[in-house]
């Protein structure tokens, strides 16, 4: 952890693991880990830690985020230096709101040492491997309608399309919603013009990543999967070569 911190301290640090490969996890989180007595997270994001001696890993399912944020607190109160792990940035559609959720439920741990550490999020991962087709203003929409209702999430999408905002949409598709992605391509057809860039960007800085750009009217749903982030570019959004870009200046 940081220098003035001593090493018996308890903790609980929320950290963003980046988007996949080793190279985009920051120093700080690095050393988090290093310092850490138990990793807690998503079964696939605690894979992505190094086994070591005096380091316990809990592993757990999807969609249990209030138990394992209680978990961390919980850990961390009983002495433990505490890491949850988050793909991306924990910030984002991530563990960090989940753990302050839990905190509000259970406010005698505010006084731990509860620090919220930055990761480089999807979408900007994905932007970078594309060019820049967030260079203008943009809006970042979760399609999952779990915590949601889809008329709400189907009324954000459509006002960022009439706003001419470049948008990043994260868990686009999965096996207990897969028309959600189909119907908000839909909305899309009505509010942007068709030749509108779309790229999907999947496994980003992963040995598995694809970049994908079709013009709106050749979306399909099935080109994304919960593996994917899609970029929806703005009027102005073009290509130049292998790249996507969008000015900065507004058409
Ligand atoms: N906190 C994460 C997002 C968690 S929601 C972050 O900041 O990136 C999970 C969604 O993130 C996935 O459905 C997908 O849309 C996106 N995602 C996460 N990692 C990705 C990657 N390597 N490539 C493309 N999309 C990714």
């Amino acid at each position: 952890m940081t220098a003035t911190k001593p090493q018996s301290a308890r903790w609980v640090v929320v950290a963003g693991l980046g988007p996949g490969s080793d190279g985009m996890v920051t120093p700080e989180v690095s050393a988090a880990i290093a310092d850490a007595t138990d990793i807690i997270g998503y079964i696939p994001y605690v894979a992505r830690i190094a086994p070591r001696a005096g380091l316990t890993l809990h592993a757990s399912d999807n969609r249990v985020e209030l138990d394992r944020a209680g978990h961390a607190l919980e850990l961390a109160a009983a002495g433990g230096r505490v890491v949850v792990v988050s793909s991306g940035d924990p910030g984002v559609f991530a563990m960090a709101s989940a753990l302050f959720e839990a905190l509000e439920s259970a406010p005698q741990y505010l006084d731990l040492d509860i620090r919220i550490l930055p990761g480089i999020t999807a979408m900007l991962a994905a932007a970078a491997a594309a060019g820049a087709p967030l260079g203008h203003d943009f809006a970042c929409i979760n399609l999952s309608d779990n915590l949601k209702p889809f008329d709400l999430l189907a009324r954000r999408v459509r006002l960022c399309a009439q706003a001419d905002l470049a948008m990043a949409f994260y868990n686009p598709r999965s096996a207990s919603r897969p028309d959600t992605f189909g119907r908000i391509l839909e909305i899309l057809r009505v509010e942007c013009a068709p030749h509108t860039l779309i790229t999907f960007a999947r496994a980003v800085s992963t040995p598995e990543q694809r970049l994908e750009t079709v013009t709106l009217d050749m979306a399909r749903p099935e080109m994304a999967d919960m593996r994917t982030v899609v970029l929806v570019g703005n009027s102005a959004t073009r290509k130049l070569g292998r790249f996507i870009y969008t000015p900065r200046k507004a058409l």
